[in-house]
């Protein structure tokens, strides 16, 4: 990676950050509550990652963060779901 190139993608991404990212309840707080270690998943994922979904609970954006989620794939607590949580939604809407 050329000098300055990991802060051109830095900006990049931010450039292209949805709007509603602004009002999320979980700015600034530690990441570790969204993110359960490897091999907590299904219900493992919703006990280990309880903190996150108890912040998300209360946030003004989390539809659209739940959305953002599903349609990019991530893993982890987003808009009160959990990884296997969107997964299910996604293939209940595809049938
Ligand atoms: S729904 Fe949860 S993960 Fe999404 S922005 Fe809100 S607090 Fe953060």
């Amino acid at each position: 990676m050329a000098p300055g190139e990991g802060y051109d993608i830095l900006l990049d991404a931010l450039r292209r950050r949805p709007g509603w990212m602004s009002d999320a309840a979980c700015r600034g707080l530690p990441t570790e509550a969204f993110f359960p270690p490897p091999g907590y998943r299904g219900h493992l994922e919703r006990s280990r990652g309880a903190e996150g979904l108890a912040v998300c609970s209360s946030c003004p954006v989390a539809g659209p963060c739940a959305a953002y989620a599903s349609e990019e794939g991530l893993e982890g607590i987003y808009g009160a779901t959990t990884t296997a949580e969107r997964r299910t939604i996604r293939r209940r809407g595809a049938a």
